[in-house]
Order: C-alpha cells, then structure tokens, then sequence
C-alpha cells in the first residue's frame, strides 16, 4: 500500500493499492498495443490532443495545484503557477514538434540522403515529487509527440499527482493506454523498477532525481543497452561580483534559494561572492530570508512551506549541523521548529570552506551557504570545485567580464543577472554528476527518436 500524507500538518490523505509485477506487465502490454497505433498517428492530430491537455490542465490549476500543495507541501501560488507551466510545454510542443521532427534532405555526391526521427517505443520516466508536475510533462510531452508512449514511476509521496496526470492525458482523447502510471512501493523499488527497465517494450529511460536513484537506474539501463536521459542533483553556484547590482543580486539568490522551500535541483545553493561587497551581501540576504514568512503553504503570504518529508528535513538538519560543527557561522534558522509539519526555516551558512558538508554536498531546502571569494578566478576555481554541474548564475554590470567566467563554468546552463529556469525553449540538463542528456527543445525531442538515415542511389 503507497500513503500519501500532508508534510504541512502531517496527516495521512489517501491510501493507494501498490501494483504487483502482473500488474505492471499487463500495463506494458496495453501501453504497447496503444504505441503500435500512435506511432502512425499524423502530427497535427497528436498537436490537437496536447493543445487539448493545456486546455485541461489550465481549467483545472487550482484543483491540481491545491493537490500538489496538499501532497509535497509547496506554496499553492506555486503550484498553481506549475500547472501553468506543465500547460506551456503542452503549446509548445503542439507548436514545434513537427518541425523539429521534420526530415532532413542530405545532399550525397548525386545521390540523396534524408534523416528521419522514428520512436523507439515505450519510454520509462522515473520522476521526483519536487515539481510533480512540471518534471513529469517536461519529459513526457516531447516524447508523446515523437510518437512514443509513456510509462511514469512517479514518487509514492505524489501518487494523486500522479493519478491526475494519466487521467488528464485520457480526458484529453489520447489513447487509454498510451500513457500509464505505474504505483510501485518504496520497499519494490529497486527490484520492480529493475523488471521494468529490462522489459523488451521499454526502449528508454529518463530519470529526473537524486544521483543515487540516476546512478541506480542507469547502471540498470546500461546492462540492458538502453538509451538513459539523466537529470540528477545539483549544486548551483551563483556567482555575485563587485560590481553587481546587490540589490537585484540578493533579490534574486534569495527568490532561487526559497523557491519550492529550496526543493530543486537548480535552485541557488552556493553563493559564491567577492570580498569587497561579501559583509555587505550577507547582511542584505539575512534581511530578506528572515522576512520570508514560512506556514500553511495554502496561506497567500506564505512564501516557505514545509519539506516534503520527514526524513529529508532530518537529511537537511544534519547537513546544516555538521557545516556549523565545521566552523560554518549560521546567520538564521538551523533549528528545527516546534509543532506539526516538516518545517524548517530559512538559514544562512556563513564563512563556509572547502570539506565543509555546505560546501560539497547538495542541501535540498531553505539553506543558503554564502562562499567569499578573492577574485574572479577564484569564483570560477571555487564555482567548479563540486561533482554537480546543472545549473549556474553570475552577477555583475559588465556582460563581457560576465560571459567570459560563464564560459569558464563547468554546467549545463549559466544565466546572467537572472534565476536559473527551465524553459521549453531552451535545452536543460547537466554535465558532471549532474546527469546528462538534455530535456526541452529540439534537442529534448530527439532524445527519444530513432534518428535513421535512408539513402537513395
Ligand atoms: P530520489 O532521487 O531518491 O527519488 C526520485 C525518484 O527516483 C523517485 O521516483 C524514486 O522512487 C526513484 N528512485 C530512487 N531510487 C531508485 C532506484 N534505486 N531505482 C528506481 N527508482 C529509484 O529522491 P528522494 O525523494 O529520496 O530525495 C532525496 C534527494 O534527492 C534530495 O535531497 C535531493 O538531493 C535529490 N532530488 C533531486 C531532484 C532533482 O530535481 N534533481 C528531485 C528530487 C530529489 P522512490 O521514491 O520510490 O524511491
């Protein structure tokens, strides 16, 4: 049996029956018989069902969104403003699918040439409850388009999330089976998914997690030689120079270190900032995490909900006690509240170090650990002294000294005087322990297609 409980008041929400291994096979069996006909589906009518999902998904944002807040704790403004996004990437993909899919004509010494991107089949997406939605249909969306279908193990702690995205694509008018969810139990996890990964129908797998479940699911997927996307933890640098705007600059690593109550794998975590305006950044930052209401996630002034389980708030706890018995100087928060739910406050590591626990690992909540720098390549040196590389930012007046420690970084992405984000525009994904394999634009599409050549002579 998966339980689902409210991290915000710790109560139990529903029960969900686990499925067994006949179960998830008879799955794979419909979802396969429906890929059999989707695959030869024209692309104007699978762009007519996905503009009909945005249509759902945004008549329904305050209903689904009051689900994610009730099962993983985020603020409901936040995932309602989630539901939107997974609604976008729907429009977009209508939009472009077809013509990132388009043929390509290759010109062949006389002869002729054409690249044509097939589907694989069944793909596998192995999936966080961090944006139950968002990192869901970023996959899945893409990959429906290029003609597959979709198979989601989702996290036990967002099974209603879960539920309402498999019915949405049916309510849609998408075949019944084309997309299926499969409810494994955490204690089958390994075994089960395992099972999956090697049945034959499973072409591929995605995974959007922590690198112990990418590390797991990819060893896995490389003994069966089957193609893997990884989007794994991160451990963002935000470089702040000395001649940033500090205003903006504070505005902005606070938003990012808050968001989802610090819950994502491109959120700010290591402010990395030069010395001269270091005490500066510090105390303008300590200003702005105090005043960050935390509570009822469904309170409109809430800007910090709980952590979405009991056990991670202990992981986040034990991190920040660890960097200060390091000699890290905390600025705020670091103590567990009184009281039912998972809350923890925002809280500033200072004078953190190289060996510190903040200083190497990933903290998956409202920690922000602030790293002085003495100069520009000592950011950079710091910058990309971790085993993550998604996501990176750097803050400063002059977009030439900007983009040249942007190309210095060893990421996925750098954004400059802004927030790292996830754009259906743009490709997103991770270098190092980050993962690798790109989700989003033309490049996520093609990820799971058979990219074939045919040649005429
Ligand atoms: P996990 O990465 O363990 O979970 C993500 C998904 O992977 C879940 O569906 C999970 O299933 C699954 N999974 C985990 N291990 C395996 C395995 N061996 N085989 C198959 N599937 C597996 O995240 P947690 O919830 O445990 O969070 C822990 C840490 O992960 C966080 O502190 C954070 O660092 C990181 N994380 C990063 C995210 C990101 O966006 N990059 C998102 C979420 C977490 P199940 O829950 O059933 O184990």
């Amino acid at each position: 049996m998966i339980v689902t409980i409210n991290p915000a008041t710790e109560e139990v929400l529903a029960e969900y029956p686990a499925m067994s291994h006949g179960d998830i096979n008879a799955a794979l069996n419909a979802a396969y018989l429906d890929f059999t006909r989707w695959r030869h589906v024209s692309m104007p009518e699978r762009a007519r069902l996905m503009l009909r999902v945005a249509e759902l998904l945004r008549e329904r944002k305050a209903e689904y969104g009051a689900l994610a807040t009730r099962e993983m704790g985020k603020p409901f403004a936040q995932a309602a403003a989630e539901v939107e996004k997974s609604a976008w990437v729907c429009d977009f993909y209508a939009a472009h699918a077809e013509e990132y899919l388009k043929p390509e004509a290759i010109d062949m010494d006389g002869g002729k040439g054409m690249v044509v991107f097939e589907p694989l089949g069944l793909v596998l997406g192995v999936m966080p409850w961090n944006f139950p939605y968002w990192q869901v249909f970023r996959f899945a969306v893409p990959a429906l388009m290029a003609g597959n279908g979709v198979i989601v193990k989702h996290a036990p702690n967002v099974t209603g999330c879960a539920a309402a995205i498999e019915q949405v694509f049916r309510d849609a008018g998408f075949p019944d089976n084309i997309y299926r969810t499969l409810h494994i139990e955490l204690q089958d996890v390994d075994r089960l998914t395992g099972v999956v990964i090697e049945h034959p129908f499973i072409k591929a797998v995605s995974v959007t997690g922590s690198t112990a479940a990418g590390r797991a699911v990819a060893a896995r997927a490389g003994r069966a030689l089957k193609r893997s996307v990884m989007e794994l933890g991160g451990n963002d640098p935000y470089i702040v120079l000395d001649d940033a705007d500090l205003e903006k600059a504070v505005t902005v690593c606070a938003a990012s270190r808050l968001l989802n109550s610090g819950q994502s794998c491109i959120a700010a975590k290591r402010f990395i900032v030069h010395r001269s305006i270091r005490s500066r950044f510090e105390e303008m930052l300590l200003e702005r995490m105090l005043g960050a209401k935390t509570g009822d996630p469904f309170d409109p002034a809430t800007e910090v909900g709980p952590i979405a389980r009991a056990d991670l708030r202990e992981g986040v706890h034990h991190q920040v006690e660890e960097s200060v018995r390091a000699g890290a100087k905390l600025l705020c928060g670091g103590a567990i509240p009184d009281g039912k739910g998972y809350f923890y406050p925002p809280t500033i590591l200072a004078d953190v170090k190289k060996g510190m626990v903040a200083y190497g690992e990933e903290i998956f909540g409202p920690v922000a650990t602030v790293i002085e720098a003495a100069d520009d390549d000592e950011a950079v040196a710091i910058a990309n002294d971790s085993e993550y590389g998604l996501g990176s930012a750097v803050f400063s007046a002059d977009p030439v000294r900007a983009a040249s420690i942007a190309s210095r970084l060893e990421t996925g992405n750098c954004f400059i005087n802004a927030m790292v984000k996830s754009d259906p525009r743009l490709p997103f994904g991770g270098v190092k322990q980050s993962g690798y394999g790109r989700e989003l634009s033309s490049y996520g599409i093609k990820e799971f297609t058979n990219i074939k050549s045919l040649c005429f002579s």
